[in-house]
């Protein structure tokens, strides 16, 4: 929409036009030669390692190797700390994201300050021992609770991934979701070792897990329909988040896209960093169905910025139409969580738009100018005071054109 205007009321979108005159009576923001978009979605990362200055272990490394790595990593410093969480969160804010689907270790972000933006907080339960899941899952319960109390948070549960999670804690975990009807986000299908293990008890999981001493006989070796069953528990939540998915087969794509409040969310540089074969993501691309962009942790990727993704898809992927990246990172990642009012400019949408070049009129020619674009700027403070709605000759509205 060239030489528009979006007429904002407190913190909401009133109206968006392009033909019509700016209504009368409301103060202008000119904002020159920018583009404005809505705040972007960053639907998942794990905040807990945002002070990490690179990723751990090196790229290509195989999956196992990472997950001993970060495990060593956890164990030599102290738990996630709320600094850290707040850091990271201003982090993404800063790289454009309005809502961060956050993977929360309870006991997570403790001290109750503000933040700088809304986080879904999904609480991650894991554990192959019956004990040891028990414990996550009170654990994710109090986080519930916990965040209830929290202004700009929200809730939801995340069994970790197939290789650390028993199939009947994912099934509790859906029950505590659909109990209190929240979302589920679960790692799954990352790699061709997963499917491995998860089929036939072997491969490298098999064998890292044993040396761990963790390894479960009842949990794995289940055959070729053991990543839908899982597929077909988590469709029973209020919605799920499929993170990477990079491994999913056409039958299981295709159960996926069958589902309408289920959505695959894709991490960009994380799966370029391990070189994870993205053959299922191509498949769900191809189909149309809905992928959402997170941008994993610090563990796997430089920095926690969803623009950063976006110019990463437009740089390397040029088989990706533009705008269905730029759909990824607004209204796909608004969808898959189930938030309507957000990832879009329209009368009811919430505030939270951000800025970036567009100097020329040509829509396709915004993407070179994005490239340069290093920091999106925010044009309206995503959790600025909500102000009740009055009528559009309050004194209040700002028209940014
Ligand atoms: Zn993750």
């Amino acid at each position: 929409m060239h030489d528009g205007w979006v007429l904002t009321v407190g913190h909401q979108v009133l109206d968006v036009a392009q033909d019509r005159s700016v209504p009368s009576g409301v103060e202008i923001r000119d904002h020159g030669d920018l583009a404005i978009l809505p705040g972007l979605i960053n639907a998942h990362t794990h905040l807990e390692f945002s002070d990490l200055t690179s990723p751990l272990g090196h790229p290509g490394i195989p999956l196992d190797e990472w997950i001993a790595t970060v495990i060593r990593n956890r164990s030599e410093r102290p738990l996630a700390e709320s600094p850290t969480i707040r850091q990271g969160a201003r982090e993404a804010h800063a790289g454009g994201a309005r809502l961060i689907c956050e993977i929360a270790t309870p006991p997570w972000l403790v001290d109750g300050d503000p933040l700088a933006t809304e986080i879904m907080a999904f609480a991650e339960v894991l554990g192959l021992a019956d004990s040891r899941a028990e414990e996550r899952l009170a654990a994710a319960e109090a986080h519930l609770l916990a965040i209830a109390k929290c202004a700009s948070v929200t809730g939801g549960v995340s069994p970790h991934a197939p290789y650390s999670t028993s199939l009947e804690t994912i099934r509790r975990s859906v029950d505590l979701a659909c109990r209190n009807r929240i979302g589920i986000a679960m790692h799954l299908a990352e790699s061709a070792a997963e499917r491995e293990l998860l089929e036939s008890g072997t491969g490298p999981f098999a064998q890292r897990l044993r040396a761990l001493g963790v390894y479960r006989e009842a949990c794995f070796g289940r055959g070729s329909q053991a990543m839908l069953d899982i597929l077909r528990l988590l469709a029973t939540a209020p919605f799920a988040l499929v993170v990477h998915g990079h491994d999913l087969r056409d039958d299981e794509i295709e159960f996926l896209i069958q589902q309408p409040r289920m959505s695959l969310v894709y991490c960009p540089r994380t799966q370029a960093f391990f070189g994870h074969d993205p053959g299922g993501l191509n498949r769900m691309l191809r189909q149309n169905g809905r992928i959402a962009l997170g941008t994993d942790s610090r563990a796997s990727n430089p920095d926690l910025s969803i623009w950063n993704e976006m110019r990463w898809l437009w740089t390397h992927r040029p088989d990706i139409d533009w705008q269905r990246v730029l759909r990824m990172g607004t209204i796909a990642g608004a969808e898959a969580v189930l938030r309507p009012d957000l990832g879009r400019i329209e009368p009811g949408a919430v505030c939270g738009l951000i800025g970036v070049s567009g100097k020329t009129d040509r829509p396709d020619h915004l993407i070179s100018e994005w490239l340069e674009v290093e920091t999106p700027r925010w044009l309206t403070a995503p959790l600025e005071t909500i102000t009740p709605y009055e009528s559009p000759s309050m004194s209040d509205h700002g028209a940014d054109s």
